[in-house]
């Protein structure tokens, strides 16, 4: 394994992002997003699908605090997969069985706003909430709500669909984050204990149990932990839940069996990826976000522990997920059952799955595979997911969110046709099953570890946004500040300014939708190589050196691989890295009988409508509907031709419901 080439991740406590792009994005997570979410998480939106997320841990403490566990009974407690459960007690636990995690969320995302707004009355509620959490613990250490209210008899015996590991691993992560944020460390040491509970329970030694969650996450959070406390046995804890994956017996069957509530064995173990032993799968497979958080956690730990056979796994499904099972938007999911992979080549625009979690996902496998090796393929992926595929997640106002993200909806026919219900045409106020919302509200918060990474004698740009980046190179203390207006355009200006005079080499991706650029250092133009999708200039940098590179974005008329059925003789509209999309508010109904020529030409023009975009205007054909009769002679065929807007896909379902599709007929 090529160790040299290991970066990591800038501190993002050291980078501020000045982009303004993500800059307004970021500012309405906190001033916006986190209001609300706060508002949906107390049950406080009107109309909303309800959360009793804070409900559920009040209760917890209670119990906790008034040692009466085990006193409330249990009532009808459903625990199939994708229900809803309810205690049936007046005020038990209700929502998912990962309720929890939405919590862990919301202070997460606290805690990265709080790294770049010093906020003292929302710290004052985090801290409120990370008593809360902590009140809800047991005197052993356990920390689950469910579990505490339900009944802690049954914890850690159905680990397949119960998600206490996953939710365990978004309070690490929380936890992590709000140290690194405030230096607090109350949530930390609380959430320490619970690991060191679970890690009594689960590991190779005799005696302990040999299970792993069916919903991954604590693997990548484990090594949060062991980044922060630098103890070895998390990274062990982690690689252990890994390794264990499907191995045989297979513990969901085995822990099913001694169970015995009459429920059947699942008959679909790579729904969790845990039909055969990670290092053994092929394919990327099963439950999409599932996968894309399990793969993140393998790539944390092949990078950590130096594994060659799991790093090659990554590359593996890295290949097979990025070449063969990936919409142009970034999105994964190509199928509603199971919200999950299907088969290579599968990906159908209208019944598609693509979770906007699927997709935040996939960013963070990318962002481990660009801390293994900075090559732009990663960058490339990275850069799709986070200007198209996990922000049409969210409003431009940051009040409303999809779950699904389609590339092709027509409202009549997702209302009416039970097999396209799952997509909605309209973004949702809340989710009953709520992971969505405040997903992107984390990765959005957190963006400035994201754009970089670096190790003693290289620095890598990732992601052109605007930002200001503190690392320490060489011993020395080194800004780069990254400007320009990106996406929108491909002029980029790099500062350097090193507290003193510092060798290192400097990398920048060229993305691989540029086909030619120019670069001057310091006013000089330069031709320099470009290695792994990286432009790279090794040399001495001093205070105020300054590169600027030009991207042109012409605009793409892009096609799929033709063994991609779905969209077999249509294209879609690239500029820069953003995916455009038709929607019927520029365009009139029926964009199925639009079609556009390969060779149309495109103007692209700044307006100020969707909170400030660059639209792509083209001349396009709309095929005429006949006289009434349902079959004709295709050499009947008239067309009106008709002036089209193109808009980023991200900013779709902004101006009411409508028809839209990413992909268009070619004429
Ligand atoms: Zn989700």
């Amino acid at each position: 394994m090529r160790t040299e080439l290991f970066t990591r991740e800038p501190d993002i406590s050291k980078v501020r992002v000045t982009d303004n792009f993500w800059k307004q994005r970021m500012e309405l997570v906190r001033t916006k997003v986190l209001p609300y979410e706060w508002d949906a998480l107390n049950d406080r939106i009107e109309g909303a699908a309800s959360s009793h997320a804070v409900a559920n841990f009040e209760l917890a403490a209670k119990l906790t605090v008034e040692h009466k566990v085990g006193t409330i009974k249990a009532g009808s407690v459903r625990t199939e997969q994708g229900q809803a459960v309810s205690s049936g007690e007046e005020n038990g636990f209700e929502g998912f069985v990962f309720q929890d995690s939405d919590i862990a969320k919301w202070l997460e995302t606290v805690a990265y706003t709080l790294m770049w707004k010093k906020d003292a009355e929302l710290e004052k509620t985090a801290d409120e909430v990370i008593d809360l959490v902590c009140a809800a613990q047991q005197e052993d250490g356990y920390l689950d709500t469910f579990y505490i209210i339900n009944g802690l008899d049954k914890r850690f015996t159905n680990l397949q669909d119960n998600h206490e590991l996953y939710c365990l691993g978004h309070l690490l992560e929380a936890a992590v984050a709000y140290t690194d944020a405030t230096g607090k460390d109350k949530l930390l040491k609380a959430l320490i204990r619970y690991v060191d509970y679970v890690d009594g329970i689960f590991g190779p030694e005799p005696g302990k149990k040999k299970g792993y969650p069916g919903h991954e996450e604590i693997e990548l959070a484990l090594v949060k932990l062991f980044r922060i406390t630098g103890n070895k046995k998390y990274l062990k804890l982690a690689k252990f839940f890994i390794d264990q994956r499907g191995a045989e017996p297979n513990y969901f069957v085995e822990e099913c069996r001694a169970r015995n509530d009459g429920k059947p064995y699942t008959d679909d173990l790579s729904y969790y990826q845990a039909h055969k032993p990670v290092r053994k799968q092929e394919v990327a497979i099963g439950h999409a976000v599932r996968a894309a958080y399990l793969y993140t956690g393998m790539a944390d730990v092949a990078r950590l522990t130096k594994d060659d056979s799991l790093l090659e796994t990554c590359e593996r499904l890295w290949e097979d997920v990025t070449k063969k099972q990936m919409y142009i938007t970034g999105s994964i999911g190509s199928s509603p059952v199971g919200e999950a992979f299907t088969f290579d080549y599968d990906l159908p625009g209208d019944s598609i799955y693509g979770e906007t979690c699927a997709a935040i996902g996939l960013a963070f496998f990318a962002k481990r595979m660009l801390m293994i090796q900075p090559k732009g393929e990663y960058g490339d992926v990275l850069e799709k997911l986070l200007y198209n595929g996990i922000i049409s997640g969210i409003s431009l106002d940051g009040t409303r969110f999809f779950y699904v993200n389609p590339l092709e909806v027509y409202p009549k026919k997702n209302h009416m046709d039970a097999r396209f219900r799952h997509v909605k045409t309209e973004r949702q106020k809340w989710f009953g099953c709520a992971c969505c919302p405040p997903n992107i509200a984390r990765i959005t918060a957190s963006l400035g570890s994201f754009l970089s990474s670096y190790n003693d004698d290289s620095f890598y740009t990732h992601i052109p946004a605007g930002a200001e980046t503190e690392a320490v190179i060489s011993g020395n203390r080194v800004g780069i500040a990254v400007e320009g207006n990106y996406p929108w355009d491909g002029d980029i200006t790099v500062r350097f300014e090193p507290e003193k005079n510092t060798e290192f080499t400097y990398g920048i991706r060229i993305p691989s939708w540029c086909d030619s650029f120019t670069a001057e250092l310091n006013g000089v133009k330069i031709e320099p190589a470009v290695s792994d999708g990286y432009l790279k200039i090794k040399r001495v940098f001093k205070a105020g050196d300054e590169l600027k590179l030009s991207l042109p974005m012409d605009v793409k008329i892009m096609e799929a691989d033709c063994r991609v059925r779905s969209c077999f003789g249509r294209v879609s509209i690239m500029r820069g890295p953003v995916v455009y999309c038709l929607e019927e508010a520029d365009n009139g109904p029926d964009l199925h009988r639009v079609r556009i020529s390969e060779n149309a030409e495109f103007s692209a023009k700044e307006e100020k409508d969707l909170n400030g975009i660059t639209a792509l205007y083209c001349m396009g054909f709309k095929e005429l509907p006949g006289e009434g009769e349902l079959y004709k002679p295709a050499s009947a065929r008239r067309f009106e031709t008709i002036k089209l807007r193109f808009i980023p896909y991200y900013a779709w379902a902004n101006r009411g419901e409508g028809e839209m599709t990413v992909w268009v007929n070619r004429y």
